[in-house]
């Protein structure tokens, strides 16, 4: 049995909790798949609406380039004077402009109280002349070791960048187009540039400035909060450390006017003054580099701008999934590709920084029903869990089964045994008997002759108790191999009683036992039965009655008649079965006592075949205990219709 045990072990349960265990690893990788994918496809999105915005800015850019060159075209040396106003009256989207002659002086336009050029001149007039520096924005250095071995180019990169140049750096997620400067065209040998911030005039911007520094983002997406918390910011395979979860890419960088322009002849700059965005653009007079043009872009109509990009059908159609929005450095909404959607803005899905030109600007985007992926995830883990709970208990029913049934192969194999043992014991007995008898008989002669018919008595008595065991090990045989034949007939059973009780009462009184008979007045009932196979029922159970009930005394056979069924029962005034013993004494080669142990001769098949014999007949046998002790063994049979 215990080998039983560990095979099951082995072979059924271990590989079906690895299966589930497996099932369930494997799902939670698909999700993890399914997460990193949608992760991917929204942050790529963020990403092309990104590029999209820098394109526009780009474009601006390369306007006011033409722009500056056509005016300067047009009007020489006077462009000087009236820049600020020519460029405002062909550019809608110019706020206010200036230029600027070797970067310390400004030529136009005049500071006249209340106008728009006053209030640049206020902000701006301490940089453009030097006299302060301010702190821009960079491109973020790569973070993986694989963009870091591109060795020249980033050593060219960071050189234009200690110089204050902003340029792109290939990041993965952060390919900004800050191409702001067109080094194609730049002048082959810019002035050198002075060290920063130590010229006399140059002073830090005043401190509340400082404390705006954007060097944390206004948003923190989910995709970055878990990898804080699954403590990949620590993973050694990255050449550089995850940035905690809302830390910006965008590195700050404190310039002057003159560094900004070094190493071109236009290019782009963003402030952020008391919290607000300016950009301004700038560009050489072509034949002149000592003056500079510089221009505020108005910002309302940037942002309207913008808005129109989110509003596209191409912006709209990024994914069914998400909603994407443009939130500028407070995460306030500036444009949404679905309108009237709402969320908590500084909690996005995932989000891509924009670029130096919009510091702390964000293109995120929000999933539209969170709770339905969270739903679907759920159902689908429900699922697996039912199935797997299904295996598991398919897997303990069925063995309980297989357990169960080798269990009651292996008591049944230990009963044939037993039946062996028991058989061989019984035919031993008669056989004794009869050797010994016979070989008085053979001395009989000197003996005298009332002696030797009775040895030839016993004899007889011997090998017809024999006969007759050897019979009903035949019958059992025949009954095993389903080829017991019945014959129904006729029958009244109150006949057959009386006529196996007569017979039988020498036997019982040998035993020391009265056998008593009770029939219903007036004979029957009848019953449709095979007279043989019924006799031997009532046989087996009067000879049981003697063997193991001859204490009591007395066996009574009462037959009786119900509306529909007939009954025979044996009473007998004996020990009883044990009520633990009482269900299983119809089962073939069971026995409460082995004959060795108990002395009483038996193989454990008698009450098996009436069982065998009543169904054949479409009755039953019973047993119950007997009031005041005993036995009653019932024999139920339909009556004859
Ligand atoms: P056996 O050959 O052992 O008699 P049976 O199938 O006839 O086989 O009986 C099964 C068991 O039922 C017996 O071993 C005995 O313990 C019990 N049994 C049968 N009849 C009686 C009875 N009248 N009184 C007590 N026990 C009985």
């Amino acid at each position: 049995m215990k080998r039983i045990v560990l095979v099951f072990v082995l072979a059924i349960l271990l590989p079906a909790i690895l299966l589930a265990a497996l099932a369930l690893r494997s799902l939670r990788d698909q999700e993890l798949v399914l997460d990193s994918q949608r992760t991917r496809l929204h942050q790529s999105g963020c990403d092309a609406l990104a590029d999209r915005i820098n394109l526009f800015l780009d474009d601006l850019r390369g306007f006011h380039s033409q722009l500056v060159e056509e005016l300067v075209a047009e009007e020489g040396t006077r462009i000087a004077e009236d820049f600020d106003e020519r460029v405002r009256d062909q550019w809608s989207q110019a706020a206010a402009a200036a230029v600027v002659r070797d970067g310390t002086e400004i030529l136009s336009p005049r500071p006249e109280p209340g106008t728009r050029a006053a209030a640049f001149l206020e902000d701006h007039a301490d940089f453009l002349t030097n006299r302060r520096v301010v702190e821009i924005y960079q491109a973020p250095r790569p973070l993986s070791r694989e963009v870091e071995t591109d060795t020249p180019e980033r050593e060219k990169q960071e050189g234009l960048a200690t110089r204050g140049v902003p340029v792109a750096k290939a990041a993965p997620s952060q390919k900004w187009k800050v191409e702001a400067y067109d080094r194609r065209s730049a002048p082959p040998a810019p002035a050198p540039v002075a060290a920063p911030a130590t010229d006399a005039y140059a002073r830090i911007e005043d401190a509340s400035d400082a404390a705006t520094t954007p060097r944390f983002r206004s948003v923190t997406p989910a995709q970055q909060r878990s990898l804080t918390e699954e403590g990949l910011a620590d993973d050694p395979t990255l050449s550089a450390p995850v940035p905690p979860a809302n830390l910006s890419a965008l590195v700050p960088e404190t310039v002057d006017n003159r560094q900004v322009t070094a190493g071109g002849n236009e290019g782009a700059v963003s402030r952020l003054l008391d919290g607000e965005l300016h950009i301004l653009l700038w560009k050489r007079h072509p034949g002149d580099p000592r003056l500079t043009f510089w221009t505020e872009l108005d910002l309302a109509a940037v942002r309207s701008d913008l808005a129109g990009i989110f509003a596209e059908p191409q912006s709209a159609a990024l994914s069914r999934e998400a909603a994407f929005a443009l939130l500028d450095s407070d995460a306030a909404p500036v444009a949404r590709t679905v309108s009237g959607f709402a969320a908590d803005w500084s909690a996005p899905f995932v989000a891509s920084e924009i670029g130096p030109l919009l510091p702390r600007w964000e293109v995120a985007a929000y999933l539209l029903d969170p709770s339905s992926l969270n739903a679907a995830a759920r159902r689908v883990r429900l699922t697996l869990w039912i199935a797997i709970l299904a295996l598991l208990g398919a897997v303990a029913g069925g063995s309980a089964l297989v357990l169960r049934s080798v269990g009651d192969e292996m008591r049944m194999a230990a009963r044939k045994t037993d039946f062996v043992g028991n058989v061989s014991h019984e035919l031993k007995t008669p056989l004794t008997s009869i050797r010994m008898f016979s070989e008085l008989l053979g001395g009989a002669e000197s003996q005298e002759p009332g002696k030797s018919r009775q040895y030839a008595e016993v004899i007889e008595r011997e090998s017809g108790r024999l006969a007759r065991l050897i019979d009903r090990l035949l019958d059992f045989s025949k009954l095993d191999r389903g080829e017991m034949r019945l014959n129904p007939a006729p029958l009244d059973l109150g006949g057959l009683a009386r006529e196996i009780v007569g017979d039988f009462k020498g036997q019982g009184e040998a035993a020391g036992m009265k056998v008593e008979l009770s029939i219903p007045d007036g004979g029957g009932p009848q019953v449709s039965g095979d007279r043989d196979a019924l006799a031997q029922v009532l046989l087996n159970l009067l000879g049981n009655a003697v063997k193991y009930a001859a204490s009591g005394g007395v066996v009574s056979v009462e037959v009786a008649a119900g509306p529909d069924r007939a009954t025979l029962s044996v009473v007998d005034r004996g020990p009883g079965v044990p009520r633990a013993h009482q269900r299983r004494i119809f089962e073939r080669f069971y026995r409460v006592d082995d004959s060795i142990a108990s002395g009483v001769d038996g193989s454990g098949i008698g009450l098996a075949l009436c069982r065998h014999i009543a169904a054949r007949h479409g009755g039953s046998i019973r047993y119950e205990t007997r009031k005041g002790g005993g036995s009653v063994f019932t024999l139920e049979l339909p009556l004859l219709a």
